[in-house]
Formats: C-alpha cells, sequence, structure tokens
C-alpha cells in the first residue's frame, strides 16, 4: 500500500507532514495512513501537468502513441486484478466479486479510450461551408489542457479510470484527487502509470481533503477544465469557484431515480432488478433506483417478495465467501443514512423491513437492507439522496400518475421501467427527464454508452465518445484564399 504524492513522476511526502488514516469500514481497524497534500502541493502537481501539456509535449503526440501508454496501463491493471480488488474491500467494504467487477471495468476503460485515441488521428479535420467562396474553413479538435479532477469513494479505481482515460486519451495532462475515504486505488493507478511508462507530468495523484486539497485545485488558476463527481453541495460550490476563473466543468452529481414496474412485468424479475438497484454497493450508487413505483395490481404480491428476499440477503465482509452486502464506506456515511432512516419513520414512513444494524454484527459500518413504504411525497426520504440500502416503494394507478411521480424531482440522473408491452416502456422512457434510462432493468452500465444527468444531477457526458469529448476544444481555422485585396482601405 502506497502512502506518498505522485507528482511529477516522483513519490514524494506531502510539504505539510500531515497524514490521513485508512480504516476498514469491517472492523473499524486502522489498516494505514496516506499523505493529505495541501495547497503547496497541488501547486507542485499543477505546474507539473501544466508543464507536461505546454512544453513536453503529451497532447503533440500522434493518438496512436497516447494509446500504446493507455493500453499498457489497461494491462497493469489487469495482471493485478486480484491485489487491487482486494485494496477496494478493505478501503471501501464492498463485496470481492464487486470490485473485481470494478477493477475489469476500469481495465476495459483504458482500453475502450486507447482506440478512440487512435481513431482521433484518423479524423479529419472538419471543412464547413461559409457563404463566401474567398475563404475556407476547417473545424479541428484539440486538448482542453490541464485538468484538476475530484472523484468520490463509491467507486474509488472505475471513477478514476472513468476521468483518466478519457482525458489521458484526448491529449490533456491532469491532478487527480481520489476521495479522502478511498484513496488506496488511485496511488496503484499511479504507480501503474508510472511502470507503464507515462511521461512525468501527465498524471498527478495528490491525496488530502476535500476542503483542502480538492479545493486547492478548483482554485488553481493553472488548471483549465474541472472534472467533478460528487455531492451536489460540493458540484454547486465548484461550479462557482470555476465562474470566478471561468474553467471548463462537468459535474456527475447525485440521483434519486424511479423504477416504474407496471402490473404486467414478472414479480419475480421485478424483485430481482430492484434489489440490484438499490442494494448493490450497498446502495452508494448515484444512480440507484432509491423511488420505486409499483402499479397497484401487482403492489403487494411484489411487496412480500421483496421483504422476503431483501431479509435473506447475506450481510458480511466484503472479503467473506457469498456475501453479497458488505458495511458502509465510513463512520460518517452509517451516521447519514442511519439517521436519514430515523427521519423517515418520524415522517411517517414504515420500515417493512431491515432499518437497522444487522443482528451479530457489532463492528463495521453495517446497515440492514431496507424497505420504506407510506412514504410522505414531500419526505427527505423521498425527495433526497439516502445513498446507502434504502428503497421507498410505492403504489401507483395509471401511466400518467407513474411518470409525473417519477419526473417529480430536482434530481434526472436515471430512471428505469419494467413491462411487458414494449410500446408502454418506450412511452415511458421517452416521458422520463433523466440522462440515463432502463428498461427492463436496472443499473447496467457500459463505457460505450453516455453517462450524466438532467436537472441537477450535473452537467455533460463521462464514457463513450461524449466523455472524450469532454476533453476536447473546438478550433476554427479559416483561410483567406483569395490574391485579392480584401478591400476595407486598399482600393482593388
Ligand atoms: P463529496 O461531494 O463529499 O466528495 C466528492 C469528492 O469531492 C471527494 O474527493 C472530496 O474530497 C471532494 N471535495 C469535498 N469538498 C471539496 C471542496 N470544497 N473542493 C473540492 N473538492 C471537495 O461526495 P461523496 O460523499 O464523496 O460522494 C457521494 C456523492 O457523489 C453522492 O451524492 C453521489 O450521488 C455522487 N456520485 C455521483 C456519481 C455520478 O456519476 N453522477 C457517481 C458517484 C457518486
Amino acid at each position: 500500500m502506497r502512502s506518498e504524492l505522485y507528482i511529477d513522476g516522483t513519490w514524494v511526502p506531502s510539504l505539510s507532514g500531515e497524514t490521513i488514516d485508512v480504516v476498514n469500514p469491517a472492523t473499524e481497524e486502522v489498516i494505514h495512513s496516506f499523505a493529505a497534500a495541501t495547497a503547496p502541493d497541488v501547486d507542485r502537481a499543477v505546474k507539473a501537468a501544466r508543464r507536461a501539456f505546454d512544453r513536453d509535449g503529451w497532447p503533440k503526440l500522434s493518438g496512436a502513441r497516447r494509446a500504446a501508454f493507455l493500453r499498457a496501463i489497461a494491462e497493469g491493471i489487469r495482471s493485478r486484478q486480484a491485489e487491487l480488488a482486494r485494496l477496494e474491500v478493505i478501503d471501501n467494504g464492498k463485496p470481492l466479486p464487486e470490485a473485481e467487477w470494478d477493477i475489469g471495468d476500469a481495465a476495459g476503460c483504458f482500453d475502450y479510450y486507447a482506440g478512440l485515441a487512435e481513431e482521433f488521428d484518423r479524423t479529419p479535420a472538419e471543412a464547413i461551408a461559409l457563404p463566401d467562396d474567398r475563404f475556407t474553413s476547417k473545424v479541428v479538435r484539440e486538448a482542453v489542457g490541464v485538468v484538476g479532477a475530484v472523484i468520490p469513494w463509491n467507486y474509488p479505481l472505475l471513477m478514476a479510470a472513468w476521468k483518466v482515460a478519457p482525458a489521458l486519451a484526448a491529449g490533456c495532462t491532469m491532478v487527480l484527487k481520489p476521495a479522502e475515504a478511498t484513496s488506496l486505488t488511485a496511488l496503484e493507478l499511479a504507480a501503474i502509470a508510472d511502470e507503464a511508462g507515462l511521461p512525468p507530468g501527465v498524471l498527478n495523484v495528490v491525496t488530502g481533503d476535500g476542503p483542502v486539497a480538492g479545493q486547492a485545485i478548483v482554485e488553481h488558476p493553472l488548471v483549465d477544465k474541472l472534472a467533478f463527481t460528487g455531492s451536489g453541495k460540493v458540484g454547486a460550490g465548484i461550479m462557482a469557484a470555476a465562474a470566478r476563473d471561468i474553467k471548463g466543468v462537468s459535474l456527475e452529481l447525485g440521483g434519486k431515480s424511479p423504477f416504474v414496474i407496471f402490473d404486467d412485468a414478472d414479480i419475480g424479475q421485478a424483485v430481482e432488478w430492484i434489489m440490484f438497484g438499490i442494494f448493490w454497493n450497498q446502495g452508494q450508487v448515484c444512480s440507484a433506483t432509491s423511488r420505486v413505483l409499483v402499479q397497484e395490481g401487482i403492489h403487494d404480491a411484489l411487496m412480500a417478495r421483496l421483504v422476503e428476499e431483501a431479509r435473506r440477503i447475506r450481510i458480511g465482509n466484503g472479503l467473506d465467501e457469498g456475501v453479497l452486502l458488505g458495511p458502509l464506506v465510513s463512520r460518517r456515511q452509517y451516521d447519514q443514512v442511519t439517521a436519514a432512516i430515523a427521519a423517515a419513520e418520524a415522517a411517517g414512513a414504515t420500515v417493512a423491513c431491515g432499518g437497522k444494524r444487522p443482528p451479530g454484527l457489532d463492528r463495521g459500518y453495517y446497515v440492514e437492507p431496507t424497505v420504506l413504504t407510506d412514504v410522505p411525497l414531500d419526505s427527505a426520504a423521498w425527495r433526497e439522496e439516502i445513498f446507502g440500502p434504502v428503497v421507498c416503494v410505492r403504489p401507483f394507478a395509471t401511466e400518467q400518475e407513474a411518470t409525473e411521480l417519477a419526473n417529480d424531482s430536482r434530481y434526472g440522473l436515471a430512471a428505469a421501467v419494467m413491462s411487458a408491452d414494449e410500446a408502454r416502456a418506450e412511452r415511458v422512457a421517452s416521458a422520463f427527464r433523466a440522462g440515463i434510462v432502463w428498461i427492463n432493468c436496472s443499473q447496467p452500465t457500459f463505457t460505450e454508452a453516455p453517462w450524466g444527468g438532467y436537472k441537477q444531477s450535473g452537467i455533460g457526458r463521462e464514457l463513450g465518445r461524449w466523455g472524450f469529448e469532454n476533453y476536447l476544444e473546438t478550433k476554427q481555422i479559416t483561410t483567406y484564399a483569395s490574391g485579392e485585396p480584401w478591400g476595407w482601405y486598399i482600393r482593388p
């Protein structure tokens, strides 16, 4: 396990000497510590990224050359998959098979953007037709510059990959700050990039507290673009700070995503997708379908099955065989989720199952899979993200009522619908005001497809070619191709 900052191709302690403890959420034991960067460390990292971009030629390399580095990083991740997955479990708490899945996806993300970098070489400048034939004009795309990336703790390595891979593929250089709760695999990513021979300064990883190291990145005048994933509150602060010196921003924020289930759906399948949609990763998923709307005809039967299955989920240390639900990431998150459940009850909600610390698990940040009913529409439990294994279920009568309830949210990240009637599912999918819509499932995510939200769920898209374009500027090159004087003061 690494503990130093990775700046300009070397490992260095923080200038202040401060550190942050790593706590295993399954045992509450301190297992490690790492450097807490402050503004002077961030300044060094940003200046290294600036030099790598402006002088050392990273954006001038061909896409194929950059792709070779990205493929080597993908290979490095794959060759250490077991070790990285284990680190993710002891740092974040998630069950090992899910961590293995994340690590594989992270490697795949580097391969995918390597492909786009290669394709970039083959993409000709776009000629623009102008109404004046004395001119020709073309449009070229170029790297945005130095990117400051700040990421959350729910998918530590994968969230890093979603930003590092497209940014480096596009020719940007980067300063990455992982979440203070889960920084171990981001440091390993730096080590893998280093082994892959990535030139110094292209990727810098600074660990530290959000309001200190994160804020220093956000406010640094030499950063061209901020790429952030996290809470709406911090995202709003980042956007305000970016406004001061007109930095580009892309934001992937929270959600309170609906899942509409019509009464022609198969109850068994519906229950499995509901559970995956809210209990996967302990519900600490921005796109979690945490508001489930079930048509009256199957509501009671579905609820009975959901409660029965939720009670059966095996909870425990993510390293133990067969565990489906691990601890929440931190004491802070545990306190927030349990407080949200208590507030829901106080507002009139009924706890149909769960809601407590599981019996026999006295240490670790465990919360039972929780199903809430009778949740008032104006309560925080219905309207605000809980970011834990807590789902609100509510009956509805008509398609119109369901879509209105689904869209009645300040968020618009994801939404899901399940119905045997294809036309109805398509109709509801098109009515959803959300950036990610699933039909007959919830959560499957592909590197090729755009990811991001409407409304207060964010700005911009990650993944796919949209994620690549996040890191590109647009330049027009217009040529006066006529030999004739322009005629403003020289008479022809
Ligand atoms: P958070 O906003 O508290 O922290 C996210 C990151 O921001 C961390 O690295 C943190 O250190 C940093 N940070 C905190 N204060 C900062 C500041 N003042 N300046 C700069 N950086 C600062 O969020 P979290 O609790 O770590 O993550 C959970 C949130 O992330 C949820 O709301 C969730 O919905 C959202 N999320 C969204 C997506 C998505 O793709 N839309 C994915 C994962 C998580």
